[in-house]
């Protein structure tokens, strides 16, 4: 007698239910599916899904920072098995496919491959209040990287430990009207390049500030990171990029504006550029703060220059025939 694999026996929704997590990976959910379901090998539910195409299942993959992916055939059976529909399933779970698909689409399979750079753990505060205190392994780039609930942000990789942002609550402020600018267009990686350039300027100044000029920055920045670090064990831990990002966003909306941009593309001389940098001041908070700003080395007059540089005939050619133009 002929003993038939797992998988081909029909799917049925399993008696309890998981909600997956946004950005989980295949295997945290198949593997929390399982615990919920009180299987002693949580393996069983991934041979029941689809056969291994590269390599057998164990069952400490998850912790070893594996995911299992999934062919059409074997997703659609687990979304039976979840008794989730497959479409709401994908919502959540970003569920990458096989490189190249199974020779036999109809022959439900899973690929197991190594995915450590592109994960970390869920938040570990909403996990210690899941039952079980499972593990929660998510994608980096499809999970939410600040926990609101928690204050936590959850860094990109799985080296990096959590970050308390309680006692600055501008840096969460920031994420949330960076995560709303990225929203605001069509085009986010237009928008995501300006937010790269005002990250660059405002990395440079607090790398390399100029004593006299930036000394009022600087002073903010000193201030912002000794409040994290005061609640929090590691405190090197706190990226530069997030100590500066309100002042980063801020910068970002200004230079993505299209009057600003039309304005500055055909101020030729230096003074027409200055109200400018006297509104970049303002905004940062610094009432008559415009001095060094536009001195040659400084990083912003360099994206001015740049700027100019580029579309200076565009704004002419534009402003004169009343058409918009980025
Ligand atoms: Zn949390």
């Amino acid at each position: 007698m002929t003993v038939l694999p797992l998988w081909h026996k029909p799917a049925v929704p399993l008696p309890f239910r998981v909600r997956p997590v946004r950005g989980e990976t295949t295997l945290s959910f198949v593997f929390r599916l399982a615990a919920a379901n009180e299987l002693v090998r949580p393996t069983t539910l991934l041979r029941s899904i689809g056969h291994p195409d590269n390599t057998s299942p164990d069952r400490f993959m998850v912790l070893k920072n594996w995911d299992v992916q999934l062919n059409l055939a074997a997703r659609q059976r687990l979304a039976i098995f979840a008794g989730i529909p497959l479409k709401q399933l994908a919502r959540s779970l970003p569920m990458p496919g096989p490189r190249r698909d199974a020779i036999d689409p109809a022959t439900p399979s899973l690929h197991f491959a190594g995915v450590s750079s592109h994960t970390r753990t869920h938040c570990p505060r909403c996990i210690a209040q899941i039952p079980g205190a499972p593990v929660i392994r998510v994608y980096s780039s499809a999970a939410e990287g600040y926990c609101r609930r928690h204050q936590l942000w959850l860094g990109e990789c799985a080296a990096q430990p959590p970050v308390n942002l309680s006692s600055a609550p501008e840096i969460a402020k920031a994420i949330h009207r960076r995560d709303k600018l990225f929203r605001s267009d069509e085009d986010p990686d237009w928008i995501s390049s300006h937010v790269n350039t005002a990250q660059d300027i405002m990395i440079a100044w607090r790398r390399n500030p100029d004593p006299l000029l930036h000394r009022r920055l600087t002073r903010r920045w000193n201030a912002r990171e000794d409040a994290v670090n005061a609640v929090n064990h590691a405190p090197q831990l706190l990226p530069t990029r997030l100590l500066v990002l309100p002042e980063t966003v801020i910068l970002a909306e200004i230079l993505i504006d299209p009057t600003w941009r039309r304005r500055i593309g055909l101020a030729e001389l230096v003074h027409e550029q200055r109200p400018f940098y006297l509104h970049i001041a303002h905004r940062l908070g610094f009432l008559g703060w415009t001095a060094g700003l536009h001195t040659d080395n400084d990083p912003l007059r360099r994206w001015v220059d740049q700027h100019r540089a580029q579309h200076r005939h565009t704004y002419r050619f534009t402003y004169r025939h009343h058409t918009p133009a980025r």
